[in-house]
């Protein structure tokens, strides 16, 4: 259940506000490739500048390893953020010391700042209470709105908290509102789809998967390693060989509700030009691999969708990134799309399909989190998420 304080829960006038938001998007020749992160955190800023706050944006954008690189700043985010809000928004060069502090002190009530890059400073990623400290002194309430980086004690996402008053902004609100209610007390029907590259990294979704869903379906590499288990002869197959045992623990106390892949889109190399064939599961050619999942399984999982209340999906059925594989993830996707169910997608590479797929909007929750909503699906407590103030307190 969600009961943590929310910036409706909070005074905001005239008040500094620190927010972090999650704004680690794709760079193109220095500008935003794809802004879903930005959009998704708009109306928290929204409601913010509506309420007079002093608004002071802060994120990380990818790996700067705790150094400054240029290629890694986040100013060509300010500049599209200003785009899509119409108003200016200032850029400080540094989120912490003179640069930051000179930059908040210029704003008037209902105005923005995006400081740089949190991750220049080393002090971010270890949870340096020195950094976490000077970042918030910059402020007077913590707003958390990166649901994508809270399964991260990092400075800005649980340090911060510790010298602030922290509430959580919308988009916060709204993936731990899906994800959470939806797993504490599942509507059923309720149908698991599950699939991706390797079973080793959701291997706990899995388990917690098949405790509470009435049917767990899966695709993509993780069902190769689950029919391998199984004894099929999987040829060059992505099959990880260490995950065996453990794959066939589950498959020895899973009921019939674990369902796996019946036939196989099969290649003879890795490559979108190559041989491609369907087969059944116990008839993959020697030399080939399996990329997607097969229609008869399309079907299959189809029938395991019908009259689902409830529907949760991390992981594509195959290498959707190429073309003659991504029957199968789109075939789903369409499926998924069509039922009356509430419908919730988690992890980075199913919300790319979903939206290469172009159907976002017929989907109920496309989470923006990856490693935060696994690890959330798994039943774990997100630091970010528990260093915010409790409703009652
Ligand atoms: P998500 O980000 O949604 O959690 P993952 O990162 O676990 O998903 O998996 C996505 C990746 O899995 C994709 O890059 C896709 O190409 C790959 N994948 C899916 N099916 C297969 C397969 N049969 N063999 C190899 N890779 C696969
Ligand atoms: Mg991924």
């Amino acid at each position: 259940m969600f009961n943590k304080k929310t910036i409706e829960d909070i005074d905001l006038d005239s008040k500094r506000v620190l927010v972090r938001v999650d704004f680690n998007v794709p760079l193109e020749d220095g500008r935003v490739a794809d802004d879903t992160r930005i959009r998704a955190a708009l109306p928290t800023i929204k409601y913010l500048v509506d309420h007079r706050a002093i608004v002071i944006l802060c994120s990380h954008l990818g790996r700067p390893k705790g150094q400054v690189k240029a290629e890694l700043s986040l100013r060509p985010v300010a500049e599209h953020l200003s785009e899509l809000l119409g108003v200016p928004i200032a850029f400080a060069d540094d989120c912490v010391g003179d640069p930051a502090e000179d930059a908040v002190r210029d704003l008037q009530p209902g105005q923005i700042v995006l400081l740089e890059n949190t991750r220049f400073h080393a002090g971010e990623k270890a949870n340096d209470p020195e950094f976490a400290r000077a970042l918030a002194s910059l402020a007077e309430v913590y707003v958390n709105d990166a649901f994508g980086s809270a399964h991260r004690a990092h400075a800005s996402t649980e340090g911060v908290a510790r010298y602030l008053p922290a509430v959580a902004g919308y988009l916060m609100e709204k993936e731990i509102r899906y994800l959470g209610d939806a797993l504490l007390d599942p509507e059923h029907p309720f149908v698991a789809i599950m699939g991706g590259a390797k079973i080793s990294d959701k291997i706990d979704v899995v388990k917690r998967m098949l405790q509470i869903a009435d049917h767990l379906l899966v695709g993509g590499g993780l069902a190769n390693t689950f029919l391998a288990a199984r004894g099929f002869d999987l040829a060059e197959s992505l099959v990880e060989e260490d995950a065996l045992p453990t794959a066939r623990e589950i498959l020895q106390t899973a009921t019939d509700r674990l369902v796996l892949p019946v036939d196989l889109v099969v290649a003879d190399e890795f490559s979108d030009d190559a041989s491609v064939r369907s087969v059944p599961v116990d008839d993959v050619p020697a030399g080939w691999r399996a990329l997607d999942i097969g229609g008869k399984t399309v079907d299959l999982f189809k029938e395991k969708l019908q009259g689902a209340k409830l529907i949760v999906w991390n992981g594509p059925m195959g290498v959707f990134e190429m073309g003659p594989f991504a029957v199968g993830t789109y075939a789903i996707a369409q499926a998924v799309a069509e039922t009356d169910a509430v419908s919730i997608i988690g992890g980075g590479d199913s919300a790319a399909a979903i939206r290469k797929a172009g159907l976002t909007d017929k989907i109920s929750h496309v989470s923006t989190g990856g490693g935060a909503s696994l690890e959330f699906m798994e039943g774990k407590t997100l630091p970010g998420v528990a260093a915010l103030l409790d409703k009652d307190s």
